[in-house]
């Protein structure tokens, strides 16, 4: 039995493989770990492919596992009931089928479902909808249908809410709209694991986020601290005879001083910034990709300088 202290999401040596004998096999997650505590927002990110859809799916009950142990509100989504369900909230990566019905219509049909929902109008509003109201809608446009999705995803009043790349098709101001909306239901006690690629967006909201690329967690942690102490050391860049020079180092105004004085008379270095690595750098730098002016350590780079 559930204590309330005991994590929302616990996953250990998470397993999924598709294909067949014709085409092959392909491990899509290969062993992932993951927790969410309660009250906790995770953001998961990743590349393309990485695994991130089907893992969440397989916590939702919508897709079966190969091998791993999942616990989620308590239970093993293979085999929750209805009253599992009516405890969490799910914003899938596709849009739900469109109908004839208007927007109050479905948010209310949808309330209707949970034990002890939200009040259909006051989510409509939270969503941004309210002057859609009464529109049908398949006549929605694209990011009217995800704030639609996410209105239904959180009527029901779920302990925890799946949100799968809720903001894709959002203009800045309703991301921003949404931001606040997701940092009000933390407020109120609700535990979310959203996807986003989005490296603003899991900054401005997650607690914790988690890399996961070719199926298995490569990094975790609070955003300003993920990659650990020296991710975030600064970087000198300039330009040195038409190349670009990088030079990661905790005393960075020592390395410009050094640059000045080894400049021509003007004492002008080409292109020379100092930036330290955004949230954005240190993720692509651990899926395998090098960000522009990323640098190398100092050590590895002495002789550029
Ligand atoms: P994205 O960021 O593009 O949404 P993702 O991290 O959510 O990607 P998944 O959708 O979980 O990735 O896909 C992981 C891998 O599993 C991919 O290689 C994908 O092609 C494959 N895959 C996903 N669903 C199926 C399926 N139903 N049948 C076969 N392969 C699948």
């Amino acid at each position: 039995m559930q204590t309330s202290d005991s994590p929302a999401v616990r996953v250990r040596g998470l397993r999924k493989r598709y294909g067949n004998t014709r085409t092959g096999f392909k491990d899509a997650v290969a062993g992932l770990d993951l927790d969410v505590g309660r009250g906790e927002i995770v953001a998961v990110l990743g590349p393309n492919g990485a695994g991130k859809t089907t893992t969440i799916e397989i916590l939702e009950g919508f897709r079966d596992r190969d091998d791993g142990d999942v616990v989620v509100l308590g239970e093993d989504p293979r085999e929750a009931g209805r009253a599992w369900r009516a405890r969490i909230g799910v914003v899938m990566q596709d849009s739900r089928d469109l109908s004839e019905l208007t927007v109050v219509e479905k948010v209310r049909a949808t309330a209707a479902s949970y034990p002890d929902p939200r009040d259909p109008a006051e989510v409509i509003a939270a969503v941004g909808l309210a002057e859609k109201v009464k529109a049908r809608t398949r006549g929605l446009s694209g990011g009217q249908r995800r704030r639609l999705d996410v209105a239904l995803g959180i009527v029901g009043r779920p302990e925890l809410l799946f949100l799968d790349e809720p903001t894709t098709g959002f203009d800045p101001q309703a991301r921003r709209s949404f931001w606040d909306l997701v940092t009000g239901l933390r407020d109120d006690g609700t535990t979310i694991l959203l996807t986003t690629h989005y490296l603003d967006e899991a900054a401005q909201l997650a607690d914790r986020v988690v890399v996961v690329r070719d199926g298995v967690v490569v990094a975790e942690g609070p955003p300003d601290t993920l990659g650990g102490p020296g991710a975030r050391t600064p970087v000198v860049a300039w330009d040195d005879g038409g190349v670009r020079r990088t030079e990661r180092t905790d005393r960075p105004t020592a390395a410009v001083a050094r640059l000045i004085a080894a400049a021509g008379p003007d004492g002008e270095v080409p292109g020379l910034s100092v930036s330290r690595p955004t949230l954005e750098d240190v993720y692509l730098s651990l899926i395998g990709e090098t960000p522009a002016d990323y640098g190398k350590p100092a050590d590895d780079n002495k002789e550029a300088a």
